[in-house]
């Protein structure tokens, strides 16, 4: 697939010229939202070339370069980092060992504005952002005009006093071709519609920005169907990103897109929807998904907590109410049974003509983890893990395209079985909630 892509170039007499030239769209497997070092609760390992390999062994092509707020991360992005002429990064230095093909970098990173809404006297809002930007000069604008409102220093996702609406004025200062994705958008405290510090409407939030919205994150605790009948996201792109703090969890969600391997490509798909698939999580195993208490050992549907009057039928306190219950409030489409979701589905989840289809699936580590009833993080489970990748070409090959033969020569059938299970969705599912991770397995092995 081709699309004409405008390039100006300076002509005769200093004048611009507009030149046309085709460049061909690829399939190129984007994961736009993961951490460095810099940020807390992260992995002190990850650095470029760590981020790099995983992404060569996850199967992703299009990395974000992650926390270019951050004073030294933001150094060693300028010395490591060499802009390949289409806005996209390749990792250069002794210590890349990525492969001449390796992964492109874009400059992204999410920010967490913390505000009063109206200033002072209004509520507590806790809103985090994706913020993308084509070079370094961005970059650096960007920081400019932030620096008085965070310390940039001391988290990698680092916590400004601003308002939304007031952030995305700034970055789109520092160079209109940035873009702002809201991220994962569903969870209690830091999504932009969560229950706890969020909004009930993007226009709420971002007022006359609003329409510079272009895509939402849907987090690991939502799936795209949950969110095709919310009406405001009917224009809009659901993308999907793993939010990974250490190397295993690169890529374990990611987006698909057609597009042009650019800066401005990558944008414009997110703007014009231009994505082949997403995978996802199955939404059940994300920590927000369903309402309760996390102390109490209270875990309730949304009908659940409307017959407690939304509150713990333990402590009596007010539950912390999760994705598929703001979801449900937002949607005008009709609820969806939690208990009958994750049914046997033959891989592809294609819904409405104008939204793309998508995948849910259980990470690899985690599955042979589950098969093999031992901790995802043994050496045992890194043996096998490594060998289906060797065999396969990459963790999301093993999970998503693998032929069944070929997986049963580089794993035991029962490993093999539950990859393909997971294909199917024949999962038994123990949903997460207040901050507790889902349990889900495939029927045929122990809980995971
Ligand atoms: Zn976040
Ligand atoms: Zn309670």
């Amino acid at each position: 697939m081709t699309r004409f892509s405008h390039l100006d170039f300076p002509g005769r007499n200093g004048l611009l010229r507009r030149y046309t030239r085709h460049v061909p769209t690829q399939r190129l497997v984007a994961d736009l939202h993961l951490h460095s070092r810099y940020s807390m609760a992260t992995s002190r390992a990850l650095d470029l070339s760590v981020m790099a390999e995983a992404a060569v062994r996850k199967g992703i092509q299009i990395l974000s370069a992650a926390d270019f707020t951050h004073p030294e991360w933001r150094r060693e992005l300028g010395e490591r980092l060499v802009d390949d002429g289409s806005g996209l990064f390749r990792l250069e230095g002794p210590q890349a060992k990525t492969p001449r093909f390796g992964p492109r970098f874009v400059l992204g990173t999410e920010v967490s504005c913390v505000w009063r809404d109206p200033p002072r006297s209004g509520r507590g809002r806790r809103v985090h952002l994706l913020l993308f930007a084509p070079d370094f000069d961005a970059v650096d604008a960007l920081i400019a005009r932030i620096e008085p409102y965070g310390a940039l220093g001391s988290d990698g996702r680092p916590l400004l006093k601003l308002s939304v609406h007031d952030l995305v004025g700034f970055v789109m200062d520092a160079d209109e071709r940035c873009e702002v994705i809201p991220a994962h958008v569903w969870t209690p405290w830091y999504g932009l519609y969560g229950s706890k510090s969020g909004f009930d409407s993007l226009e709420d939030a971002f007022g006359d920005h609003g329409g510079q919205i272009h895509a939402i994150e849907t987090g690991l605790s939502s799936d795209p169907e949950m969110n095709w009948g919310v009406p405001e996201l009917k224009n809009r792109a659901l993308v999907s990103f793993s939010d990974a703090h250490s190397a295993a969890n690169v890529g374990r969600e990611a987006t698909i897109f057609e597009m042009e391997p650019t800066y401005d490509g990558l944008v414009g798909a997110i703007a014009s929807q231009s994505i082949v698939e997403t995978i996802e999580f199955f939404p059940e195993n994300g920590k927000y998904h369903l309402d309760g208490h996390r102390a109490c050992d209270v875990r309730l549907t949304p009908a659940e907590s409307a017959t407690n009057g939304g509150r713990c039928p333990v402590c009596g306190r007010p539950l912390t109410l999760g994705v598929l219950n703001r979801i449900e409030s937002l949607s005008d489409a009709a609820p969806v049974e939690w208990a009958d979701r994750g049914g046997p589905v033959s891989g592809l989840v294609s819904g409405p003509a104008s939204r793309p289809p998508f995948r849910r699936l259980v990470p690899l580590r985690d599955l042979v983890a589950a098969c093999l009833d031992v901790g995802k993080t043994t050496k045992t489970v890194a043996r096998v893990v490594d060998r289906l990748v060797e065999h396969c070409g990459s963790e999301l090959n093993v999970l998503i395209d693998a032929d069944p033969m070929e997986l049963r020569s580089a794993a035991d059938d029962k490993i093999a079985s539950a990859i393909i299970s997971v294909r199917r969705g024949d999962l038994a599912i123990e949903p997460g909630y207040d901050g507790v991770y889902g349990r889900i397995a495939p029927r045929s092995i122990p809980s995971i």
